[in-house]
């Protein structure tokens, strides 16, 4: 079967919403290529490697959390992002990326499925009143230790996590961010969970954390952003009898 992409990115307007966002890139189609899509690739980020796998399974459009066109960066297509705009470009592969939207959708969303994932509800967001800070709050199915939630994020996501201590001998609440939302940290401690989960951690967020007594666990920027988009990817082969396939391109961080 295939689908129009005209479709396709009036339905994931339609489901992810990008007009709620103030986001630092455009969200939805951001390179046009064939009016029809059989086979679909999901990833994280739309780098060479990741456009070279996509070329190699015969995709006829990508869809990724991190595109390009960020704010701040350089406008010109030369370079790397010439390399990677012209793979796509002579294999007429569209690249859809959507990045806020993505990581807040209650259902699809990287949070959402991080949540499920490792057995987390959601009871609130992090921001209720701001729609551009994503970012959630709930507590644990089965509270845990710490040192039991450091071997279930070993576990789920195959990486092994940071740990900086706090207070809370068990985990019963918790708000979470997936990738570089570390500084989110503040606001999880203002509203008394028990940990903070992010992707990625630095210097002060360990002082911060020792600090307000806070636990913090960062679990990879890549790693916690795996599924949001996978799950989309599901979600478009389901409803309309495509083809998909997740292309994992490895990432450290
Ligand atoms: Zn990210």
């Amino acid at each position: 079967m295939s689908i129009s992409l005209e479709t396709v990115v009036q339905d994931l307007n339609t489901l992810l919403r990008p007009s709620d966002y103030r986001d630092y890139c455009p969200n939805g189609l951001q390179v046009e290529g064939k009016p029809e899509i059989t086979k679909l690739v999901s990833g994280v980020t739309a780098s060479q490697a990741f456009i070279e796998a996509a070329i190699a399974e015969n995709a006829d459009a990508v869809i990724v959390h991190h595109g390009y066109f960020w704010q701040g960066e350089n406008s010109e297509i030369t370079g790397i992002k010439k390399q990677r705009i012209k793979a796509l470009l002579e294999n007429d592969i569209s690249l859809l990326a959507y990045h806020l939207p993505l990581d807040a959708h209650p259902e699809y969303g990287n949070n959402a499925q991080l949540g499920s994932l490792l057995d987390f509800k959601i009871t609130d967001e992090l921001f209720p009143n701001f729609k551009s800070k994503v970012g959630v709050r709930g507590e644990l199915i089965k509270p845990c230790t710490p040192v039991e939630l450091m071997q279930r994020l070993q576990t789920k996501l195959n990486r092994e996590p940071m740990h900086v201590p706090g207070k809370a001998e068990v985990i019963n609440t918790i708000a979470w961010c997936t990738g570089s939302a570390q500084h989110f940290i503040e606001r999880a401690h203002d509203i008394g969970v028990d940990a903070y989960l992010s992707g990625e951690i630095s210097e002060q967020t360990v002082h911060f954390a020792r600090e307000a007594g806070i636990h913090f666990f960062a679990a990879g920027h890549h790693a916690t952003e795996c599924y949001g988009v996978q799950a989309v990817g599901e979600y478009l082969a389901k409803k309309y009898s495509i083809e998909h396939m997740f292309v994992d391109i490895d990432n450290p961080v």
